[in-house]
């Protein structure tokens, strides 16, 4: 590292997960280029107190009030003086913090869809995993990345491959030059061979021992039902400005190749890698440099084949709710994300078996009525209206999960 470059003070939204736990590694790799600014977490005291000890931010927020009141506590015992906020007003004041110029958004889900756009209007450069907020709110979303001087950079595995691929000046959210279509890759997640008849006996720990990937309760759920493939077809389509048949998905059980960007003379580019987060994220951070993630150089010859298939949409009904929800348009993918997000829940729960979660989801998109997405508030609303509805079918629970 040459001394001329300065640090850059970065806000991470969601520190101590999956991806805020790997999004840490790559920066104590790198203590001149980079420095923690702020760290989030919704009630996890002792991790985040642990990262505040080792990163030392400036601002530390739990979104769990008495957590942030314990953690407090801990902090003034241990001599550290950071700032801690509590609630999710806490999330948007340091994703707008003037002394952090990157913003990690990786909370999971609707939760993180108020912080991320914060650090968008803020003119951030933001490091978008949390997939859900953009699937909500696209077009939001999008209008808000033009109107600031955001730089939105996608850290989904896909994305960040598929973003690797485009020409050098393409920005997120317009029309990449020469591209007839693009692939997103798929490993099919630990289901991919199971027996039909046996996906109604599964249970939430063989749901989240995801082959190739550590990750996060949600996003492995949704990776066994291929929920995770649909919301990033949307994903896509809101990043790289294409139409729904303009994405296709292939079965890529080894997830060595990300994704691939077919351009309209034939040829075809793939970015390759192990699977680990650090990759995306370390692109993500140093773009338009290079720096070390920590990953595993990729030995092709040990890798020996990469497979492909198409999706069986009977396996993954899912995959094919998300294309109709975009192409519905308006708060349908709001209603859609919604009503995965409690259905997951209620799966980890123990309170529906996992072929319940494409069931609710599809009873949930054809009850609720779906409405333009004019503003925010009609997004939410409608969020709302998702949520409601698939706990009232199973009512196992009376949580209503609020974003
Ligand atoms: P995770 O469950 O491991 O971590 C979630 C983080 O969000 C935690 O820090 C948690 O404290 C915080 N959080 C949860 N609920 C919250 C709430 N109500 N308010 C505020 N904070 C809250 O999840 P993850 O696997 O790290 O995934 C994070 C996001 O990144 C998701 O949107 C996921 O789809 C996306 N993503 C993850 C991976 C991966 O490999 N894990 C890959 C691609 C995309
Ligand atoms: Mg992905």
């Amino acid at each position: 590292m040459s001394d001329t470059v300065t640090s850059t003070g970065i806000t991470i939204l969601g520190a101590t997960g999956s991806i805020g736990i790997s999004t840490l590694d790559v920066v104590a790799r790198h203590p001149h280029r980079f420095h923690v600014t702020a760290l989030t977490a919704n009630h996890n005291v002792d991790r985040l107190f642990a990262q505040c000890q080792a990163f030392r931010p400036s601002y530390a927020v739990m979104v769990d009030e008495s957590s942030a009141t314990h953690l407090q506590q801990r902090l003034r015992a241990a001599g550290l003086a950071i700032e801690v906020l509590a609630g999710p007003e806490g999330l948007i004041t340091v994703a707008g913090l003037p002394e952090a110029h990157y913003v990690m958004a990786a909370i999971v889900g609707a939760a993180g869809l108020r912080s991320t756009l914060a650090a968008v209007r803020s003119g951030k450069r933001v490091l978008l995993a949390n997939k859900e907020a953009l699937v909500m709110s696209g077009a939001i979303f999008m209008e808000e990345v033009k109107q600031s001087d955001a730089l939105l950079l996608p850290i989904d595995s896909e994305h960040n491959a598929l973003f690797q691929c485009m020409p050098p000046e393409f920005a997120a959210g317009t029309k990449p030059p020469g591209v007839r279509r693009i692939i997103l890759t798929a490993s099919g997640g630990p289901f991919r061979s199971t027996p039909l008849e046996r996906l109604a006996a599964v249970t939430p720990e063989q749901a989240c021992a995801h082959p190739n990937w550590n990750m996060g309760p949600k996003i492995s759920v949704d990776s066994a039902t291929m929920m995770n493939k649909g919301l990033e077809v949307i994903e896509a389509c809101w990043l790289f400005d294409l139409a729904p048949e303009k994405v296709e998905v292939v079965l890529h059980p080894q997830s060595v190749i990300h994704s691939l960007v077919e351009y309209q003379d034939g040829s075809m580019l793939a970015q390759l890698s192990n699977p680990d987060m650090r990759v995306p994220i370390a692109h993500g951070l140093a773009w338009p440099e290079r720096v070390d993630s920590g990953a595993k150089a990729l030995d092709l010859c040990s890798t020996g084949r990469l497979d492909f298939e198409a999706p069986d949409g009977k396996r993954f009904p899912c995959l094919a709710l998300a294309q109709q929800a975009y192409s519905a348009g308006g708060t349908a993918p709001a209603i859609l994300n919604a009503a995965n997000e409690v259905a997951v829940q209620l799966f980890l729960e123990r309170c529906i078996p996992f072929t319940d979660i494409p069931r609710l989801i599809e009873q949930t998109l054809e009850n609720c009525p779906s409405h333009p997405a004019s503003s925010l508030e009609a997004v939410l609303a409608d969020d709302q209206q998702g949520r409601q509805f698939v706990q009232e079918q199973v009512g196992c629970t009376d949580q209503v999960m609020v974003p």
